[in-house]
């Protein structure tokens, strides 16, 4: 049987190759975005496991725990949830936890989607949960 350059199997050949092709380039292309994605959150910060450093001087009392102006009722959800001003598991921190609210631009204290108030970056309580579940 003659091999016709038109025949259907030519046909499917050539458009598996060019579907195959075009596979690889889209797996190539989604794997250079995902490392682009991940090295530019790695380079602002946002993978930082480590909490931020102290801005506050030894002797000088921190602001974050300051709870002038706290209702009452808001120190005591931070009591029922076992908040500290200093987490005692060093890589799980309220600036890795997915609660926490980080501070303005200029500010010292972030703040915790359970209760109001000054929360320390380098605090902790009971339900703390990792950023990046
Ligand atoms: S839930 Fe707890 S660990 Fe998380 S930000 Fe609030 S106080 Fe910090």
């Amino acid at each position: 049987m003659k091999d016709n350059k038109y025949s259907r199997r030519n046909f499917l050949l050539k458009y598996l190759k060019a579907g195959s092709m075009l596979a690889g380039a889209g797996f190539v292309l989604s794997y250079t975005s995902i490392n682009s994605v991940a090295k530019g959150l790695a380079q602002s910060g946002s993978f930082n496991q480590q909490p931020p450093k102290k801005a506050v001087q030894p002797g000088q009392k921190n602001p974050c725990d300051d709870l002038t102006g706290v209702s009452a009722e808001e120190i005591e959800k931070r009591k029922k949830l076992a908040y500290v001003t200093k987490t005692p598991i060093p890589d799980s921190h309220c600036s890795n936890c997915t609660l926490y609210i980080p501070a303005a631009k200029d500010k010292p204290c972030g703040g915790c989607m359970l209760f109001k108030g000054p929360v320390r970056p380098d605090g902790y309580c009971a339900y703390w949960a990792p950023i990046n579940n």
